[in-house]
């Protein structure tokens, strides 16, 4: 079983991409595929995303990235100082991804 690598929920695909003249395959759940196509996003975007969620959090109260687009909530007050570009990012993807759910993605 896989696991998205933006959302860490159950991953339906999988897609690959060179960057950087390395071969990168991320996994990605329905939602997440969804936003990322909805949003025209490449694989290339989203890596450099995912990236980012790996390298974020706050050394304040401990709170990561990934944890934070799991529950959308800051440990601490120190958190948007330390993440708050995602955040912002979050938000927006949360905007698309409120509007319903509109097709399946097709394999
Ligand atoms: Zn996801
Ligand atoms: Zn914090």
């Amino acid at each position: 079983m896989k696991f998205c690598d933006i959302c860490s929920r159950q991953a339906v695909t999988s897609e690959f991409s060179v960057v950087d003249g390395r071969g990168v395959e991320i996994f990605l759940c329905e939602r997440c595929l969804d936003t990322a196509r909805r949003n025209g996003l490449s694989t290339a975007d989203l890596i450099t995303i995912i990236k980012s969620i790996d390298g974020k959090y706050c050394p304040v109260c401990g709170t990561t990235e990934r944890t934070f687009l799991e529950t959308f909530r800051f440990g601490c007050s120190s958190c948007y100082e330390y993440m708050g570009d995602i955040a912002l990012k979050t938000a927006e993807r949360v905007q698309n991804s409120t509007t319903h759910q509109g097709k399946a993605p097709r394999r």
